[in-house]
């Protein structure tokens, strides 16, 4: 047990992402104080078009 993963095993103790107040989703980063799901402190929801896939010609919300 003291070779490969060790050091690198104990960085999932660090919790680096809280649960957002907005979308709930555990992707709030503490030291940014940004969410990467929603981008929280942003008053326009962090949206990308890549997110979804083009169904019957029109964008598909989700
Ligand atoms: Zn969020």
């Amino acid at each position: 047990m003291t070779k490969g993963t060790a050091a690198r095993g104990k960085r999932t103790s660090q919790r680096t992402h809280m649960q957002c107040r907005r979308c709930g989703n555990r992707s709030y980063h503490k030291r940014k104080g940004q969410c990467a799901y929603c981008g929280f402190p942003a008053p326009k929801l962090r949206r990308y078009s890549w997110q979804t896939k083009n169904f019957n010609n029109r964008r598909r919300i989700d």
